[in-house]
């Protein structure tokens, strides 16, 4: 049996899973999503990833049509109908069908679809080895022109920059901000280890305040590491002790060179290790 995606309140076959051409969704990149996963049956952190989503929902000005805990109903009954425990969960909500023009109020009833798959964005070699990534030149989107807090279906922003990642062979690249200091990567955000601290850009550097940033932070300093959001610069990454990413997807992540140069050892440092166990300890406990 193949798999099932729900549109708004009904599962069709994977093949048959369509919104209309006419979504502003489609259209514009008007409206908003998710990334979730769940292991062994439990959705990790649900809420958080639900309270994001209706806060860029928000942002946006989109309503969903639908409650939060109708929504954490349907995720957790489409998992069970794909019989997916330990998987990858894409909520995406659409402004809707509409008329060929940006007017929002043109549009009606927004789409929320629920997919549930399976996930592999690393290979095991790089979870044990390190990453290798680069700087992109695209600069992350200016808050002031579309806040990185909302996770919008728009992702031109960090595809030209994976883009540029994929060109040099890298399966990561670094985002800037317009002042220079580093953001986030294209789809994880960064952390850093200097002297025994932990270090992440904060929100203000124009960044996804991601879920798995804030469990590795909270992981962090119940390990008795310092832990801390700071502003951080290409120097700081280039000379930082460990580095390493987190997200959804690619959970704890070590790096081991940016732009060419070796950072630390060269190896995963045992501060990145150290929370990297911790975290998939975390996963196991449900979150
Ligand atoms: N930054 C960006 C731009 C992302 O797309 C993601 C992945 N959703 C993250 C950071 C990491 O966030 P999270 O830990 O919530 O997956």
């Amino acid at each position: 049996m193949g798999l099932k995606v729900y549109i708004s309140g009904k599962l069709y076959d994977k093949d048959d899973a369509k919104v209309s051409v006419y979504d502003h969704g489609l259209l514009y990149g008007d409206g908003v999503f998710e990334g979730i996963r769940s292991y062994g049956g439990r959705v990790f952190r649900l809420d958080q990833h639900l309270d994001r989503l209706y806060e860029s929902a928000r942002a946006i000005r989109l309503e969903i049509p639908m409650t939060k805990e109708a929504m954490a109903a349907a995720v957790i009954d489409t998992l069970k109908v794909n019989g997916i425990t330990d998987g990858y969960i894409r909520l995406v909500i659409t402004r809707g069908a509409g008329y060929l023009g940006l007017d929002p109020r043109k549009t009606s009833n927004p789409q929320v679809i629920i997919i549930t798959d399976r996930i592999e964005l690393y290979s095991p070699e790089l979870y044990e080895k390190g990453l290798a990534i680069v700087t992109a030149s695209t600069v992350r989107t200016n808050a002031n022109a579309l806040s990185p807090r909302i996770k919008s279906l728009n992702y031109l922003n960090n595809i030209l920059a994976k883009i540029e990642g994929v060109d040099a062979g890298a399966p990561e690249a670094l985002m800037l901000n317009s002042k220079g200091e580093v953001a986030e990567c294209t789809g994880d955000n960064i952390f850093i280890v200097r002297q025994g601290t932990v270090l992440t850009p904060p929100n203000d550097a124009g960044i996804l305040e991601g879920i798995t940033r804030g469990a590795v932070m909270e992981l962090a300093a119940q390990a008795g590491h310092a832990v801390r959001e700071a502003v951080l610069t290409r120097h700081d990454v280039y000379t930082a002790d460990e580095c390493f990413l987190t997200g959804t997807a690619a959970e704890v992540v070590p790096v081991v060179k940016c732009d060419g140069r070796v950072i630390g050892t060269g190896h995963p440092g045992p501060i990145t290790r150290d929370l990297r166990t911790r975290f998939m300890e975390l996963t196991r406990r449900g979150g």
